[in-house]
């Protein structure tokens, strides 16, 4: 089984795009946040990602949008599901990385929490975009609009080339739109974000109430 095979296959199963990063590109992650902090075994990580419907930035509705983000997470899930499956069959052990929720990691003072494993920076590490001062993931074909996933797996395979990547030189219009001025250029407080985008209604259910950073963005549907 090499990397061509698995990536043909999570392609069948609805992957857009895939790359893979060894697990020695992860020493900069923070301490138990790496791999092998959650498989010890981990040699590689295979990273994943489905198109998201891009019209859904045109809704004037919060709604329709936190619709497709779960829709999205769901599918993604399923893919990694199936992709585990198949891999455990061919003698390839694998531990999925949940595309969204759960995680354990929270700093209630500052409303933090952090995944398990960064699916963002796993992205980037697998070749598949840069991240711009938006925080996202910007690959080159599906710009920001993508939902990802990701397997570790205890193979090594054939790493993807890291993207060198960044944003326009004199683009700010993320951080400068961010209504909560949530954004410096290299991270984003949640404390201030997630009122906004994790919004919790009356009825208890959670809205994406902003998704500016994410819309305004020249490169959110690729670079032309
Ligand atoms: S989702 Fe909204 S509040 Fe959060 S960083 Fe982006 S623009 Fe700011
Ligand atoms: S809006 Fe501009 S600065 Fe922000 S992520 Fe997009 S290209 Fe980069």
């Amino acid at each position: 089984m090499d990397s061509n095979q698995i990536k043909k296959k999570a392609r069948k199963l609805g992957a857009n795009l895939v790359g893979i990063a060894s697990v020695d590109r992860f020493s900069d992650a923070p301490e138990g946040f790496k791999p092998r902090g959650i498989y010890a075994d981990a040699e590689s990580v295979i990273v994943y990602a489905k198109r998201v419907p891009v019209t859904i930035l045109s809704a004037q509705s919060a709604i329709p949008c936190t619709f497709v983000n779960n829709l999205m997470t769901t599918a993604v899930d399923n893919l990694s599901i199936q992709l585990s499956l198949w891999l455990e069959d061919n003698g390839i052990g694998t531990v999925m990385i949940p595309s969204d929720d759960p995680y354990e990691h929270w700093e209630p003072e500052r409303s933090y929490g952090r995944a398990i494993l960064s699916l963002r920076h796993a992205g980037l590490l697998a070749g598949l975009g840069f991240l711009g001062r938006n925080t996202l993931l910007i690959n080159e074909k599906y710009g920001n609009m993508i939902q990802l996933g990701a397997l570790l797996v205890n193979r090594e395979l054939e790493p993807d080339p890291v993207i060198e990547g960044e944003c326009p030189e004199d683009c700010r219009l993320c951080i400068e739109n961010c209504p909560p001025h949530a954004l410096d250029g290299k991270t984003v407080k949640q404390r201030l974000c997630r009122p906004l985008s994790n919004h919790i209604n009356e009825k208890g259910y959670t809205i994406k109430k902003c998704n500016i950073c994410r819309s305004i963005c020249p490169l959110a549907l690729g670079i032309r």
